[in-house]
């Protein structure tokens, strides 16, 4: 398949926001493939040719790909900066540039899908010594024979810069159409999709095999599985309603979530992004593989920063330090880490996700030598509110956010789901209205007086699932200290786009009122006095009433970078739909 095919594919999806349109176009590229092309393409609409728990980088910066275009136009890296500061991206720079030069070529030949796959690939493998060198050269071999729309896409995939603004579950939809003719189909990819994250794999699988292969796909080890999620109450009453009545309360333990993979000695730590981060953790790895007595199992935890002389817990934010301040070794040592282990998912090559939550505990119960520093997740049986109570404050006094109600009966592992067999009640969701959210940043203000020369305000937004919208909630401008500025600027920087992302809903009176735009990635937590309804805000338009959607008032920066959640993961609008009831429901 020629990837002049993709690319004019993907032009046409960077055009619409509508999701229906994505969908109808990838269907049709689907059905023009062959299957042995199939996981090449899933890779380059994705933007990286393997999963995105293989941590695949190209290794390029912008002035190595310039040096690129340098090299396939003639013409000097000044001009191409030139012309990228014109355009703002320099996808569109070398396309323009490309398409000039393309009158005086005539000899070049077509790319094909594979091609383009494989010398991505090898750009991306290319390490050490003269790599940087071969990398350009690799780069600049693709531009030589791209057409000027291929060079678009070619650099944005190598930059990361995709901008297509769809989501894995259009893709997913449009896999379901073109291969099994019925949209309904979708969720049974999507289950596939959630216990393996390999949406290439599950695509070959589907498209050489059939459906009924993707119905049988199994976890299996080294892959993870996408995490399961809590729907959060501040209402005791609630959890005993949703839960039936009796359930499991457990400490929430304020640190990273870790899923484990035990594979004999070799032991993978994967984040809540599902990004491999065994490196930052040797000591939870040696805990692991001397005290989780099992050959093959995949097993979750939190790690918690915790104070080696008095034992006590310490909060989410210094184990955030163990990250930025210390190379590894030092931050063991300044800053060491409990496992607290919750769940297990798979033992000895069987699938334990779809057994119920009892039966898991039990499971990991049996494999565990606790310690001091590993432990299970202390958990009790609750049947009356009082009994709840206690073991709220008690979990409180321990040095925990709160509890985590989950449920016995129908308590299977719902991968990559937010739904409500896991409930979080936290102390904030106790208050009258005040809680957090985690917010994205989508959009800045600059600032003014102290705040000269740095972003004095940003523009903050929920996310929708359902239309895969990032929609604003509010623009914060307190709570900043002077060195969150200086951090969020350093973090905010590299995502800065010259015009609004795609996938941004605001309204159009402040559109022209924003002075920088983001790409949808970094999570804030702001805590907020009140939701209103609001003319101005797009988060649950319409939703509530007509014209209206929702903002939140007073919001405040509390300091915390979620840096462990990726902007999907962020509040979703339904939360703060659910929110805003909640608050009515009070002030009745
Ligand atoms: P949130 O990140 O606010 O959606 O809350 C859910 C998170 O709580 C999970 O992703 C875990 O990182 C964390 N957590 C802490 N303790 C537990 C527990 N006992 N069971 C499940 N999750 C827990």
């Amino acid at each position: 398949m020629k990837y002049q095919v993709l690319a004019g594919t993907l032009s046409k999806i960077e055009a619409t926001s509508k999701r229906k349109e994505m969908t109808n176009y990838l269907v049709e590229l689907f059905k023009a493939i062959t299957p042995d092309h199939i996981r090449d393409v899933i890779g380059l609409i994705r933007g990286s040719p393997y999963p995105d728990y293989e941590d695949f980088q190209y290794g390029m910066a912008e002035k190595m790909v310039i040096k690129s275009i340098a090299n396939a136009t003639g013409l000097t890296t000044d001009q191409i900066t030139e012309k990228m500061k014109e355009k703002g991206d320099l996808g569109k720079a070398a396309e323009e540039e490309l398409a000039t030069k393309k009158q005086t070529t005539l000899f070049t030949k077509p790319l094909d899908v594979k091609y383009v796959s494989e010398t991505l690939d090898k750009i991306g493998r290319t390490s050490g010594k003269g790599s940087v060198d071969v990398k350009i050269k690799l780069l600049a071999g693709l531009l030589t024979n791209a057409t000027p729309l291929e060079a678009r896409y070619i650099i944005r995939t190598i930059l990361g810069q995709m901008r297509l603004g769809m989501a894995d579950m259009t893709i997913m939809d449009a896999l379901a159409i073109a291969y099994t003719d019925n949209a309904t189909n979708r969720p049974i990819i999507e289950r596939a999709f959630n216990i393996s994250s390999d949406l290439g794999l599950i695509a070959e699988k589907l498209v050489k095999e059939g459906i009924e292969s993707v119905k049988d796909f199994k976890v299996t080890i080294r892959h993870p599985i996408r995490m399961m999620m809590a729907q959060r109450s501040g209402e005791t009453e609630e959890i005993f309603e949703k839960l039936k009545g009796t359930f499991i309360a457990e400490f929430k333990y304020d640190g990273e979530r870790l899923q484990i993979h035990k594979d004999g000695e070799t032991i993978l730590l994967f984040s809540r992004r599902l990004e491999e981060i065994s490196e930052q953790y040797p000591d939870v790895c040696e805990m692991v593989r001397t005290q989780i007595n099992a050959k093959k199992t995949i097993i979750e935890g939190e790690v918690v920063a915790y104070n080696i002389e008095t034992g006590e817990l310490r909060p989410f934010q210094e184990l955030m330090h163990r990250r930025r301040k210390y190379g590894i070794k030092e931050a063991m040592k300044a800053i060491p880490v409990n496992l607290f282990l919750f769940d297990l998912l798979y033992l000895e090559d069987k699938d334990f996700t779809n057994k119920n939550y009892p039966l898991r505990r039990k499971a990991l119960e049996k494999i565990v030598t606790e310690t001091e520093q590993l432990r299970l997740a202390v958990q009790k049986e609750i049947i009356t509110e009082d009994e709840l109570e206690e073991f709220f404050e008690l979990a409180v006094e321990k040095g925990c956010e709160g509890i985590m109600a989950k449920s016995i009966q129908d308590s299977i592992y719902q991968a990559g789901a937010r739904g409500w067999l896991w409930i979080k009640y936290k102390r904030d969701y106790k208050s009258e209205i005040a809680d957090t959210l985690d917010l994205v940043v989508i959009g800045a203000y600059m600032g003014y007086g102290a705040r000269t020369g740095y972003y004095g305000s940003l523009l903050m937004a929920c996310y929708d699932p359902i239309e895969n919208q990032f929609k604003s909630v509010c623009r914060m401008g307190s709570g900043f200290t002077d060195e969150h500025l200086e951090t969020l600027q350093k973090l905010l920087k590299p995502y800065q786009v010259s015009d609004k992302p795609p996938r941004v809903l605001i309204n159009d009176s402040i559109i022209t009122t924003v002075d920088a735009w983001f790409k949808p990635a970094i999570v804030l937590e702001v805590q907020a006095a009140e939701l209103t309804l609001s003319p101005v805000h797009t988060c649950a338009l319409d939703k509530i009433r007509k014209g209206s959607g929702l903002a939140m008032r007073f919001p405040r920066f509390t300091g915390r970078i979620r840096d462990d959640k990726t902007a999907e993961q962020a509040t979703s609008q339904q939360e703060i739909i659910d929110l805003f009831k909640g608050q009515l429901k009070k002030i009745e």
